[in-house]
């Protein structure tokens, strides 16, 4: 009745335990890596980090373009503020412009509309150059019949914008191919907007592919590195009106353009228009980058997930321990309680029976003081079980080892037995070899290991009563067997009942007293003679413990508990 509450009850407090394990860790924890695992496939399939990478390098080409135009802005200012006035004479002008041209290299073309037509001057040092000179006369040409017709509305136009500026941008032709050219068109501060000037300087074409691109290029590239994770970046400037279909092609590009597609390009407007800008990663891609974060995405979580299992399998199990543990302690104070009580219930009753001297016959009487000496030495037995027991867990349980002539010890321990074992009709068989050498042990640490492997033997036999004790040498090992033709121990419980309170699982071990600290203290005690011991059992057949000490200098080895 006790033992089914008590397995109820143990029942309960796992299944409290796995219930709690599995709200309180295991639920949130599958929780934690589904939702993970599911926002990893989301950014696998949505492709979340490459959109994001893309709208960072617009950013980055709208800033860049930004830049570009600024610069081409303050240069075309700083030109227009030493412009001639139109109303200088008329060779005074064209002076005015070459010291213009002298002065800014980066100036292909400079020039001057007013109400008396077009000066136009270009870099004289440039005019030998036949595309140069095809290029002076087109834009030339260009800006004479433009300015003559559009001229008055284009410096309305102007008037109404800050900078009093816009830029013409065109395609044009050097000696090494297709180029490109953008001219400032400016009206002259300070006069008034009924007056038709206009001022204009032209960029350059090999000044723009070979300096200002690939400048302003590298110097955004530079100041962006170190926003992306190790990552370096690369940018160029390409013609973008053969954008559709053509492959892109750099005007400009910074260092480490190499192979590969642009990431994200944006066309420019305003100042280069007609002409793009490209970005993109130095020897890699934004998909590679993304198929790599993926996957080490996933390769992490996977491993994380595989650590929380095992630490979950760990927890359970060390938990069940525990528990097991537990209950095993709760036994065994049960069973020592009760291994307390019977001997000294029965030596009182003994003892109480002889005071009254109801007991006449001296035979009687001889009975009865020896089962009052019997059961106070089992008590003293189990007492000093515990004793031991407690001091091996304190961890200070000493052995003194002496040379000690073991063969003599056994048969001194099993005499004092041996009226109890006949008695309970056992039939004991001896052999103990005499001629044993010596051997450096603590003499009554060995008695009790013996006298713990006797009772266990007379305890856990059933109807074959038979005891077998064996002393004998093996090379350099004594070994004392003992043995029995009683209940057996299952394979699995073998490895277990040398731990402390681990008592088998059989109906017949339950209903026989015992607390399961004798066989942990003989493993105790073997181990620090610097010998082992060992079991061999067959259910229902018998079980044979050999316990083996080495001849030589036993060292005491440090045992665990
Ligand atoms: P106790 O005998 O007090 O239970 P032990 O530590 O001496 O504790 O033994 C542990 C367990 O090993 C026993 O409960 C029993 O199940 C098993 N056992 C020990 N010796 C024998 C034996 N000779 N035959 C069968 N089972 C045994």
């Amino acid at each position: 009745m006790k033992l089914k509450q008590r397995k109820l009850r143990g029942g309960f407090t796992r299944f409290r335990l796995m219930l709690t394990l599995g709200l309180a860790v295991l639920l949130p924890a599958a929780a934690l890596i589904y939702v993970n695992f599911s926002q990893l496939r989301t950014f696998e399939r949505d492709k979340v980090l490459e959109a994001a990478i893309h709208r960072d390098f617009q950013e980055m080409l709208a800033i860049a373009e930004k830049k570009m135009n600024k610069k081409a802005y303050t240069m075309a200012e700083e030109a227009r503020d030493v412009f001639p006035s139109p109303d200088t004479e008329a060779g005074e002008k064209e002076k005015k412009l070459d010291l213009i041209l002298s002065k800014n290299p980066w100036m292909a073309h400079v020039f001057l509309f007013d109400e008396k037509g077009l000066v136009f001057r270009s870099q004289p040092q440039q005019m030998g150059d036949q595309y140069f000179r095809k290029e002076h006369d087109q834009l030339a040409e260009t800006f004479g019949g433009w300015l003559g017709m559009e001229g008055k509305s284009m410096v309305e136009d102007m008037h109404k914008k800050t900078r009093l500026m816009s830029f013409y941008s065109s395609p044009t032709k050097r000696a090494d191919g297709e180029t490109y050219v953008t001219t400032a068109l400016f009206a002259l501060p300070g006069l008034s907007s009924d007056r038709v000037v206009v001022g204009g300087a032209t960029f350059d074409a090999c000044y723009l592919k070979q300096t200002f691109f690939p400048g302003m290029l590298e110097e955004l590239v530079n100041q962006k590195m170190s926003d992306q994770g190790g990552n370096r970046l690369a940018m160029m400037v390409y013609p973008a009106d053969l954008d559709g279909g053509h492959e892109i092609k750099p005007l400009a590009a910074s260092t480490g353009w190499g192979e590969g597609k642009p990431e994200v390009t944006r066309k420019f407007d305003d100042v280069f228009r007609g002409l793009g800008l490209a970005i993109k990663y130095q020897g890699t891609s934004v998909e590679a980058l993304g198929q790599t974060w993926v996957h080490n995405g996933f390769l992490i979580l996977g491993f994380l997930s595989l650590m929380i299992i095992g630490g979950l399998v760990l927890t359970k199990h060390i938990v069940s321990k525990e528990m097991a543990l537990a209950r095993l302690k709760s036994d065994f104070v049960s069973n020592v309680s009760h291994e307390l009580r019977t001997p000294l219930a029965l030596i009182r009753l003994y003892a109480e029976t002889l005071e009254l001297g109801r007991i006449t016959t001296e035979e009687k009487k001889q009975q009865y003081y020896c089962i009052i000496r019997k059961e106070s030495e089992r008590l003293t037995a189990l007492i000093n079980n515990i004793l031991d027991f407690s001091r091996i867990e304190a961890g200070r349980k000493e052995y003194e080892f002496r040379k000690t002539d073991i063969a003599e010890l056994v048969r001194n321990t099993l005499d004092s037995y041996r009226y109890q074992i006949e008695q309970q009709g056992f039939a004991l068989e001896e052999s103990i070899d005499p001629d044993l050498p010596a051997v450096p042990v603590d003499r009554e640490a060995i008695a009790r290991a013996l006298v713990n492997l006797v009772n266990n033997a007379l305890k856990y036999s059933t109807d074959e009563k038979f005891l077998g004790v064996k002393l004998y040498r093996e090379d350099s090992v004594v070994k004392l067997e003992v043995a029995d033709h009683g209940i057996g121990i299952a394979r699995r419980d073998q490895s277990k009942i040398f731990e402390k309170f681990y008592r088998a699982g059989d109906p017949l071990v339950h209903n026989t007293k015992g607390s399961g600290l004798g066989l942990s203290l003989v493993r105790h005690i073997t181990q620090a003679h610097g010998g082992e011991i060992a079991v061999e059992s067959t259910p229902g057949k018998g079980s044979k413990f050999i316990l083996s000490l080495p001849l030589v200098s036993a060292t005491q080895q440090p045992v665990s508990a």
